[in-house]
This record gives C-alpha cells, structure tokens and sequence, in this order.
C-alpha cells in the first residue's frame, strides 16, 4: 500500500518512508491511499481471533507488501502480549479498558508497534543513530520511553510542558535515562508540538539526524490503534451478529479516534463514534458549528487531552476528501467540564462500582448525554478506557480518598529522580540539544 500526504503537494510514500519521515515534506500527514471497504467476509473472518491474530490480518492487509512474511505476526504477538477487555458497565455500555500494557494507557499500543517497526523502517545513511521526537501531554512520553529505551541504534526525545503532567507522568518518562532525553519545555503541549514540527520542517535537520517522530502525526501509531476497534467489534458481534456499535473515545489530538474511523472507513460494518473532550473542544464545536478554530489549550484534570490545536483533525477531514458536511453527520462529539468530570467519577464508583480515570470519565458522561438519541437507540455504547486511574492519582484521591490501588510497576517510580533537561519554548533551543 502505498500512502499519500493529506495536503497531496508531495509524491506517494511507502509505509516504510512515511514512517521514517513522521511529517510528509509538505507538512501534511500521511494516509493509505487505497481506504475501499473490505468485503463482508474479511471482517466476519476475524470473529473468534485473538487480540495479536486480528492485528496480524490487518497489519498484513495493509502493509504486507513491505515485510518480510511472518515479521508482522511475530511483531502482532510480541507487541500486543497483555488484553483490551471490555468491562460492562450497564446493558447499554461497556468500557473498552486499553490500559493493560506496560505504562498503563493506550499509548503502549502505538508505542510498542512503532520501538518493533521502526528500526526496520529507517535505514541510516550516515551511520548515525535514529532520532525519535516526541511531543508528549503525559501519557506520550511514557509509551515511547518505555517503548524505545535500549532499543539499539536509537535515541529518543521527549518534550513535556513544565508543570503541566502529573508527578507519576512524568517520572514515567524521565527517569530512565540511557537513550532516552527528556526535555521540559517551558511552555504548553502545543507549544511542545510546533517545536517538533518546526525541526522536521527542515529538510536538512532531518536529513542529518535521522529524524522522526513518535506522535500521532505518524501513521506508525494509526494503524497499531485500529487493532482493538476491530478486536472489540469481532467479539462483540460474535454472538450478535448484528449488533451495532457506537465507540465513545476520549479525545485530545485525534489520534485514537481517526484511527476508529479509518477502520470504518475499510469496512467494518455497523460503528458509530463520539469524540469526548474536555473544555478543549475545538472538534466539538466545529461538530456543531461548522468552524474549526483551533486556539490555544487550557489545562484540565484530564491534561492527556489538554490539546488546541489537535494534528489529527486533518486526517478527519481528507477522509472525507474535504467535505465538512459529511463528516459532520458522520462524527458527533461533546465536551464535558472538570467540575462535571470529577462528578462523574464518584457517581460511577458509587453506582456501578468502577474506577475510571478523568480522561474515561468524560467518555462516560458524553455516552450518558447522548445514548437516549434515536441514532443511537439500537447500539451498544463502548467508552474507550485510555488510561488506568493511579495514573491520575491525584485526581482519584480528591474525589475518592483511599480507592485506587496503585499497580507496582507505578508506585516504584515514586522516589526515582527527574533527569529531564529544561529548554525554552523555541525550536532553536531544541536544535541546539540535538
Ligand atoms: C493521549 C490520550 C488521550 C487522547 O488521545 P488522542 O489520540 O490524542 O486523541 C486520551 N486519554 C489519555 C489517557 C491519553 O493518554
């Protein structure tokens, strides 16, 4: 399959060079170029196979051509080694729990397929090490830190906002040292983002350094997050055949849900989405509205989504070759407020005895608000958990003193030290650092 930049000014790419380059040279992002559906059988095909048995039919479906044969199984099922349940809440909805993995979001996903992909993907012409950049909200930065650290023959960098990620966050990532640079940013995640687009927007620094990046803007991370939308779908229709299903994805640079939608857009029958934000909701109101305006991000209790101007959105739109119409009737999408937010978050404890996260939370209350709607009155409502509650433990604490059980592979980071260095928030600072 061959990919193709959303602003169309450049030459198609290989997935292996849409890989290696993050940004396509004309600062769009790259797309499959041939998004038809799959016929029937394809999907139904998939019901009764495991998490790692699905990804390997799509990854080989979609950039099989590229690999080696038996390479992308083995990636599938060394990447994708612990589950995506999902855990009823009520007869309407189920939560779609992705933080199982090693840093206890979804990011492990993406992170994990692209440490395994990449290294094939980049061949160093000038004996230089693969630089991985990355913008990081929070939970970013984990996953690839984790994700890369020790991989040879590539080095990692990191930029978080200072004073915007919670303690354990950012102990997640800028503990471990070795190949892996955390970098503090004296400013917001979207300053952190343009930075990272101002770097590759130069042809000669990204030449010299093999640069390219870890964030959703690369297509490494889509097609890795479409496994547990299809893992879901197939084992939830395995039974009900028929069943529908609405995917409510908490949202913040777009990422996870476009990968969704792509899925949809190949194919797999019957899904709707809803985008949840929090009071960064330039998605939702373009939604309503019909103008997209991003501007810059305030900062919430659920911070993984604190994004203004979310990288992914032009995705959404070239999927629909442009036409705002259709994809606003395709894609709904509410924003829920942090007073509301941490309402939610005792309400479902105390009635449905769950813990979820600030960033599930919203998930649940824009289901809530809107599964009475009759274009949702047959579907099944499944919120995507993005992350496990002791990441947010302050947050749980205030709201539910002494309930959340903090896994270990957390509570060991606690009294590691920050070795992160702090940069203003230019790009030249950070090519100065490189
Ligand atoms: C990254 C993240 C999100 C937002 O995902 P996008 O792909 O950026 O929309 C939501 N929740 C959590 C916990 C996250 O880490």
């Amino acid at each position: 399959m061959k990919f193709i930049s959303t602003r169309g000014q450049v030459p198609l790419a290989s997935f292996k060079q849409a890989v290696s380059r993050g940004l396509a040279p004309d600062g769009g992002l790259y797309m499959p170029t041939r998004i038809a559906e799959l016929p029937g059988s394809f999907w139904t095909g998939l019901r009764g196979k495991s998490l790692p048995e699905i990804a390997a039919v799509l990854f080989n479906e979609l950039i099989g051509d590229e690999f080696e044969a038996g390479f992308l199984e083995q990636l599938a099922a060394e990447a994708f080694d612990f589950p995506a349940p999902v855990v009823p809440l009520d007869d309407r909805t189920g939560v779609l729990e992705l933080f199982h993995g090693p840093t206890l979001a979804f990011k492990d996903f993406g992170a994990r397929f692209m440490a395994r992909i990449m290294p094939e993907c980049k061949v160093s012409a000038n004996g230089r090490p693969l630089t991985v950049l990355t913008a990081t909200s929070g939970d970013t930065g984990a996953a690839v830190a984790k994700g890369f650290h020790g991989v040879e023959g590539v080095r990692a960098f990191i930029l978080y906002p200072k004073d915007k990620v919670s303690p354990l966050q950012e102990r997640q990532f800028a503990t471990l040292g070795d190949n892996i640079t955390a970098i503090q940013v004296d400013g917001t995640f979207d300053d952190c983002q343009r930075m990272v687009k101002e770097v590759f927007a130069s042809a000669e620094l990204s030449e010299s350094y093999n640069l390219t990046s870890a964030n959703s803007i690369n297509i490494a991370r889509l097609i890795p997050q479409m496994v547990y939308y299809v893992n879901t779908w197939a084992s939830l229709t395995r039974e009900q055949p028929h069943r529908k299903i609405t995917f409510v994805v908490p949202s913040g640079n777009f990422g996870n849900i476009t990968a969704g939608v792509l899925a949809a857009h190949l194919g797999m029958p019957n899904v709707q989405f809803i985008a949840a934000t929090n009071a960064n909701d330039v998605v939702p109101e373009f939604l309503e509205r019909g103008v997209y305006q991003p501007r810059p991000s305030v900062a919430t209790i659920s911070n993984a989504m604190d994004v203004g101007s979310p990288s992914n959105f032009e995705r959404l739109e070239h999927l629909y070759g442009g036409n705002h119409a259709a994809l606003r009737s395709f894609l709904k999408g509410d924003r829920v407020s942090d007073a509301r937010t941490r309402e939610v978050i005792a309400r479902v404890f105390h009635e449905q005895g769950y813990l979820s996260d600030p960033h599930t939370a919203t998930g649940i209350e824009v289901w809530n608000r809107m599964c009475g709607q009759s274009r949702y009155a047959n579907d099944y409502g499944v919120v995507l958990a993005t992350a496990h509650p002791a990441k947010f433990i302050e947050v749980m604490e205030q709201e539910l003193p002494g309930q959340t059980i903090m896994p270990d592979r957390l509570a060991e980071l606690r009294d590691r030290d920050v070795l992160s260095v702090p940069i203003a928030a230019v790009s030249k600072a950070l090519v100065d650092l490189l």
